[in-house]
């Protein structure tokens, strides 16, 4: 069986665990630069606030109804999936973690599953303060399917399971075509428009017809509707790249600014290589003007393989310093930034017979940069041609929110937690 936790308006509850006044109030969380709407929690929900719509468009609603806004706090956010997706870990059922807010375990099918389940999702509720939501079935996209009756039937309590074949057949009555995951609004477009309204529509359509219509990928989603284990389980899924991205809140000309900001994206995706124990052989950087000024639109890129595999941004500096004199063109106002480390590889392959760099004083000086990081903020210690401070002067967070001293010792790092399978002390 496949267990499926998925975290309940996850932005919204971690802004919730920041600041618990913010419990039973309407609560949205804004993207970068305050732009979309991109988590609600159910009260706004129940005010009609759509995903992804544009903060400008809502903001009589939001005034008038005295919702209450945050900026996005992305690091805080991964904070606290960390935290969660640890003590998961911890149950000891192998693990994939989907998204930050989401992760799948293969569990064994025992008269007790219900109970354990229950109470891991006590556990995750009193302990890091999200609430989650647990649907357990024989497949993926049935458990996805199951986690959505467990969050929108209040009679299930969080927690629902498929576990029979009566169960399955009446769940999928109940199911709307349009939620079935791996469906999507262009997929649906074309069976809708082939008069496939319904999921009892869609499993009776030969299958010929749904390899035409959707491709082999749709034809899982049917044969996993059906309990057939298609979607393969990734336990250990290996990060292949890493990149960081943003659209800034003006448009920017100066060469210097967007060095600051390459450098800054840079050290950031460094700074996650090097906690992971990852070294990359590819870097590359873009640059992109305005796209909704198609006449003018200019999108640049450059890459390097680099020959030895590196985490370090000293040496990347040099590759990122020669790449933006090749992309940048005075005069031209760019908009959108980003930079991307990929060709990942464990870092102790990062060595050779010629290597000039010295790389154990490197990484005593990083461990060193890191652990000030960690205390003092991102960007404590850094390179002094960088103004780390560009970035945030081109970025805009009115509703950003201060995290509280207990929420962050609610989800640090090193918070210790011993699962209670393995706690003696209670004995
Ligand atoms: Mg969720």
């Amino acid at each position: 069986m496949i267990a499926l936790i998925d975290c309940n308006n996850f932005f919204a509850s971690c802004e919730r665990l920041n600041d618990p006044s913010l419990q039973g109030k309407p609560l949205i969380v804004l993207s970068g630069n305050d732009g979309c709407v991109i988590a609600r929690s159910n009260e706004a929900k129940a005010l009609g606030i759509a995903m992804g719509v544009p903060f400008f468009k809502i903001r009589t609603l939001v005034k008038k109804n005295a919702v209450e806004v945050c900026s996005g706090n992305i690091p805080f956010y991964a904070q606290v999936s960390r935290r969660i997706m640890r003590m998961i870990a911890a149950e000891e059922f192998p693990q994939e973690v989907y998204s930050i807010d989401e992760c799948f375990l293969r569990v064994k099918q025992t008269p007790v599953l219900e109970d354990w389940a229950r109470d891991l999702r006590e556990r995750i509720a009193t302990q890091v303060g999200i609430p989650v939501s647990i649907g357990i079935a024989p497949t993926k996209t049935l458990a996805k399917l199951t986690t959505y009756f467990a969050k929108h039937y209040s009679g299930y309590n969080g927690v629902c399971i498929l576990d029979s074949e009566e169960k399955r057949v009446r769940a999928l009555q109940y199911y709307p075509l349009e939620e079935v995951w791996g469906i999507g609004r262009r997929n649906l477009a074309k069976l809708k428009k082939n008069g496939i309204q319904t999921i009892a529509e869609f499993l009776a359509t030969p299958r010929e017809e749904i390899i035409r219509l959707l491709g082999i990928l749709g034809l899982h989603t049917r044969e996993e509707l059906q309990g057939k284990e298609c979607i393969p389980f990734n336990e250990k899924d290996v990060r292949k790249s890493i990149s960081m991205s943003r659209t800034l809140l003006h448009e920017v000309t100066s060469l210097q600014q967007i060095t600051d900001c390459i450098h800054l994206f840079m050290n950031s995706c460094c700074r996650k290589l090097r906690k992971e124990h990852l070294a990359a052989q590819h870097f590359s950087i873009y640059l992109a003007s305005n796209r909704f000024h198609a006449e003018h639109y200019v999108s640049t890129y450059r890459d390097v393989h680099l020959d030895l595999p590196s985490a370090d941004p000293l040496e990347l500096l040099p590759y990122m310093n020669a790449m933006l004199q090749e992309c940048f063109v005075s005069g031209v106002k760019y908009k959108r930034l980003g930079v991307y480390l990929g060709d990942l590889v464990p870092d102790h392959c990062a060595t050779n017979l010629f290597d000039v760099v010295d790389r154990r004083a490197r990484e005593r000086l990083f461990a060193v940069i890191d652990k000030l990081d960690a205390r003092f903020g991102a960007e404590t210690v850094h390179i002094a041609s960088l103004r780390p401070q560009t970035l945030a002067e081109l970025s805009h967070a009115s509703y950003r929110r201060e995290v509280s001293p207990s929420a962050m010792e609610a989800v640090e790092d090193d918070a210790a937690y011993i699962s209670p399978r393995f706690d003696t002390s209670q004995q």
